[in-house]
């Protein structure tokens, strides 16, 4: 990873309020290609509100997001996705009866435009396609299995092909390892790494095990009361003195409330 180069993301003096409550209070940072961007911090930090800025769905109220040079404030969903930000969602229950491939080959139909209804007429379409992004997942055996039979892991990684169908630069996750074993939480985050390093994607992710921050984030931010109140590489931010006392309390340490929530959060 080189960091001399411009940033692929640049957030400066971002912030939303609602009602009275600053959920983003003026944070920036930056975020290169091929790098691994952990945002941490308390329930209610503002991280999903910072996520749905980037993407979109929340208009920021001051500040700028640079991608790639440009602008993302005041812009839709849709064409954010389209200039090369990609998220992970949920399989839509209406789609679990389609089969892992057809899920993919849908989600690589979309990127290219095509309408919806294309689909009916285009079973084969993108089938190649879809298997290649499949094999990268580790799904290419199951990619005939119908969504709704898989493990809850291999759901997972089936999400994250289907986020790669539109070969984004950046993919945002807002917490992707909710409601793993620690096992699975590992495996998808080694899985996202592979990604970040074949494809010099760059990852912004939400996680709360600090196993899991610890072992993949190249680098973390934190966020107490939308504030960011430390970055820095993972050895850093874990001897961070305003860190351990905004984000964990007084008389805590990192490695206690890493122990603590590790295994269960
Ligand atoms: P996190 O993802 O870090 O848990 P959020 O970004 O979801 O935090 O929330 C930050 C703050 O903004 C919280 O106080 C939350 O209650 C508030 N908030 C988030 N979304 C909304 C909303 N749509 N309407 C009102 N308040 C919201
Ligand atoms: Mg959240």
């Amino acid at each position: 990873m080189s960091t001399s180069n411009a940033p692929l993301l640049k957030v400066e003096n971002l912030g939303k309020s609602f009602g009275g409550v600053k959920a983003v209070d003026g944070i920036s940072f930056e975020l290169h290609a091929g790098e691994l961007l952990a945002l941490i911090g308390p329930n209610g930090a503002g991280k999903s509100t910072t996520f749905n800025m980037v993407n979109g769905q929340l208009k920021a109220d001051q500040g700028s997001i640079l991608f790639d040079g440009h602008e993302l404030v005041g812009r839709k969903p849709r064409d954010i996705w389209r200039r090369g930000v990609g998220r992970t969602f949920q399989i839509a229950e209406t789609f679990a009866s389609l089969t892992v491939a057809e899920n993919v080959q849908m989600a690589l139909l979309s990127h290219d435009g095509k309408l919806f209804s294309m689909w009916r007429r285009a079973a084969d379409h993108k089938r190649d396609e879809a298997l290649a992004l499949l094999d990268q997942v580790g799904m290419k055996s199951q990619a005939d299995r119908p969504c709704s039979v898989l493990a809850y892991g291999d759901v997972k990684r089936v999400e994250l092909a289907i986020a790669m169908a539109n070969a984004p630069k950046l993919l945002l996750m807002d917490e992707p390892t909710a409601g793993m074993a620690p096992k699975e939480r590992n495996s998808l985050m080694a899985l996202t790494k592979d990604l970040v390093i074949q494809r010099g994607m760059a990852v912004l992710f939400t996680e709360h095990s600090m196993d899991v921050v610890f072992a993949y984030a190249d680098r973390m931010i934190v966020l107490a009361r939308g504030r960011l109140i430390a970055q820095g590489k993972p050895l850093e931010i874990r001897d961070h003195p305003k860190v351990q006392e905004v984000y964990f309390g007084s008389g805590k340490t990192f490695e206690k409330k890493a122990a603590a929530i590790g295994e269960t959060a």
